[in-house]
């Protein structure tokens, strides 16, 4: 499946309409990847069926198309792998372990700072078999991996070697699905991923990934954690911060082409009629390292 070249991935999850942000982090992971003479994929990751909204992924794909991003095939979508990733699973017995801390237990045994993802307390590693049994009856475990706080160094182009330790992540949640950290590894590993190119509230992951990679036999790929794009209030760029989506800023009269400028403007890029003129400007050693912050009045006159 993955041919003779290596691939690079654009993943979004269908549960709201791409932002700017959303879209320029899609602009650079093309970028990257095409500069880099790599194929560019697409994966609906849509495991997360409490937040999948209907029809949002053929949104999503029509927006990335109407900004002049191209595809190589195949697009895979999570929810139709559910024997691969058992496969997977299978493969890690004896590297897991059964979890029944809910979110919260997690939240408040694990002192995290504000906003970030707690790390695994540890609560459920050493039960005996009879406190899982007592305990299997009144919930049904997640599968957790045993990464006996192992290290794990990735590197990425922005942000250079990176080194952590790996978290005990879930790798199968308690509805039994394949949790989103065994998707996202077996996919790219699957499909030939060898650069990942995505924004850098998932550097942290990073480590724990790449760790689970090497467990399941695939390569480490080479990582780019872009930073993300923010409402002029400093928090993450939503929906709700204005006219953010490309349906609302067509709906103003912008043309696709308007917003890829604009998308390239805040890379210091110039203006360009597609992202493939953008290509031999394009110079990752150059990127802002801030986050872009929207204005969206700025964005709207
Ligand atoms: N689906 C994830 C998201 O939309 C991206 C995962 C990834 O790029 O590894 O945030």
């Amino acid at each position: 499946m993955s041919g003779h070249r290596g691939a690079g991935r654009y993943a979004p999850s269908p549960t709201g309409e791409l932002h700017l942000g959303n879209l320029r982090t899609a602009v650079l992971a093309w970028l990257f990847a095409r500069a880099g003479d790599r194929r560019f994929l697409l994966r609906i990751e849509d495991l997360d069926t409490g937040r999948v909204r209907l029809g949002m992924a053929d949104q999503q794909t029509a927006d990335l198309a109407a900004l002049g991003l191209d595809f190589d095939p195949p697009t895979l979508t999570q929810s139709a792998r559910t024997e691969v990733y058992a496969a997977a699973l299978a493969t890690l017995a004896g590297r897991t372990f059964e979890c029944f801390c809910t979110r919260r237990e997690i939240a408040e045994a694990a002192s995290a700072p504000h906003g970030a993802v707690p790390r695994y307390p540890g609560t459920c590693r050493d039960l005996t078999p009879a406190q899982r049994a007592e305990r299997r009856r009144a919930r049904a475990p997640a599968l957790r991996l045993r990464a006996d706080g192992a290290q794990q160094t990735i590197s990425d182009l922005l942000h250079g070697t990176v080194t952590g330790t790996v978290d005990d992540i879930v790798v199968r949640r308690n509805d039994g699905v394949a949790a989103y950290h065994l998707a996202v590894v077996v996919d790219d590993g699957d499909t030939g991923v060898d650069q990942v190119v995505r924004g850098d509230d998932l550097l942290p992951s990073a480590m724990s990934q790449a760790y689970l990679a090497r467990l399941l036999g695939y390569p480490v790929a080479t990582y780019a954690h872009v930073p993300l794009a923010l409402n002029p209030g400093g928090r993450r760029l939503a929906k709700r911060d204005g006219a953010v989506t490309l349906a609302d800023l067509v709906a103003q009269g912008r043309t696709p082409v308007q917003v890829l400028g604009l998308i390239a403007g805040s890379l210091g890029l110039p203006p360009a009629a597609t992202v493939a003129e953008l290509l031999p400007v394009f110079d990752p050693a150059r990127l802002p390292r801030e986050p872009w912050v929207v204005h969206p009045a700025s964005v709207t006159s």
